[in-house]
């Protein structure tokens, strides 16, 4: 296995990260990167993304990004914890294998602990635990007894689609004055772990639910638990709904996309929704609103920090309640300032990194 620390500072997603280092293994085919953005609030958590980045600067991009988010996520969620992610070029349907987790099960341990890795998208709790053979560092993985008895896996995945529901929930209450979701016409783009999970509690709240996947197999397992129309990928965004979730890979927030996407509210689990800061600024300029990812998809994380503090189910959930409670205020910011809302939550979390408040959850 080779490991090598880059200079990456030219690239425009370069934000005075600690640390990338790229690794190879020829033996199991492993090509990957780990990024530690930010270690002042604590350790480095964040997920492994397995993808087939068309090319290495492609998972660069992302694992810069993706670990600053980590970073911005764990600081405005009043967790102590930094920011940190991997990636790994491959196809997850295709290319992984007993080997080639084990060598990022090394991989990861190489960084003694200034990061812990989880799941992301193309990865599961079976991955991490494959790698949890050859390193300590990792979390999502350990089984746990909800309050009515079930014992379910440490998959964050249904935690940070709880969060976005309560997020949905802000949201909508502050575009249209009502919490409630019943009869709210609903886009969910992508319908994997947190979004299969999300068209639950969309649809349990009597919310009309619109879905689209790139997996068949996907489509039919949100239909199993739940009922809801299901359209074309390239159609999802021009639907005429209330509220757009993107909730399958980032930048689908673009100048161009925007004059597609028809929903007044956007909010949902996927990372790095926007394409770029401008089309931030375009969507607040059109009059939308947006409750940044970082902070409506925090749900995941907080799961994943009570994993490691020992699980008390409801103290959980009384924290991902908070979720709500950020936005609001980054909406008001925003109302206030006439700013858009990924400047507000990045202006917040600044401040809690600043200050390394840390917030106390009874
Ligand atoms: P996942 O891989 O299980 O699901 C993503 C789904 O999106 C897949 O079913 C995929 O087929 C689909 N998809 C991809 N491209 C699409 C397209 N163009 N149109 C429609 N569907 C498309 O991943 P996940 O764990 O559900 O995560 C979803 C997003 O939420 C990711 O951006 C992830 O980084 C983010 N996120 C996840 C968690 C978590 O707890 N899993 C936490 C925070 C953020």
């Amino acid at each position: 296995m080779r490991t090598e620390e880059l200079n990456v500072s030219t690239f425009a997603d370069y934000d005075n990260h600690e640390k990338v280092v790229r690794c190879i293994d020829g033996d199991s085919g492993l090509h990957a990167f780990i990024a530690i953005h930010s270690r002042t609030l604590g350790p480095a958590l964040g997920g492994c993304r397995m993808w087939a980045y068309p090319a290495e600067e492609d998972a660069i991009k992302d694992v810069l990004r993706l670990s600053r988010g980590m970073t911005y996520k764990s600081a405005i969620s009043g967790l102590p914890l930094g920011g940190g992610k991997a990636v790994i070029i491959g196809d997850p349907s295709k290319d992984k294998s007993e080997a080639l987790l084990a060598a990022m099960g090394r991989f990861v341990d190489s960084f003694a602990g200034t990061y812990v890795t989880a799941e992301d998208s193309g990865t599961s709790v079976e991955d991490i635990t494959r790698m949890a053979m050859q390193t300590r560092f990792v979390a999502g993985i350990r089984k746990r007894r909800l309050p009515d008895g079930r014992e379910v896996s440490g998959d964050p995945s249904p935690s940070t689609a709880y969060g976005v529901f309560k997020g949905i929930e802000a949201a909508v209450r502050f575009a249209h004055g009502s919490t409630s979701l019943s009869g709210l016409r609903i886009a969910v783009q992508g319908v994997g772990h947190v979004g299969r999970n999300l068209v639950s509690l969309l649809t349990g709240a009597g919310a009309r639910v619109i879905i689209s996947d790139i997996h068949p197999y996907r489509v039919e397992a949100t239909l199993a638990q739940a009922s809801a129309t299901v359209v074309k990928p390239a159609d999802i965004l021009r639907q005429d709904v209330e509220v757009f979730a993107p909730c399958a890979l980032g930048g689908v927030i673009s100048v161009a996309s925007l004059a597609e996407i028809r929903a007044p509210v956007i909010a949902g689990a996927a990372n790095n929704q926007l394409a770029t800061s401008a089309a931030g600024f375009e969507l607040f300029s059109r009059g939308k609103l947006y409750a940044p990812d970082y902070v409506i998809n925090a749900g995941g994380i907080i799961d994943i920090y009570n994993e490691r503090k020992g699980y008390d189910h409801a103290k959980m959930l009384r924290h991902i309640d908070t979720i709500g409670n950020t936005l609001d205020r980054i909406f008001e910011m925003s109302k206030a300032e006439q700013q858009p809302t990924h400047v507000m939550a990045d202006r917040l979390a600044q401040e809690r990194l600043l200050k390394r408040t840390i917030s106390q959850v009874a």
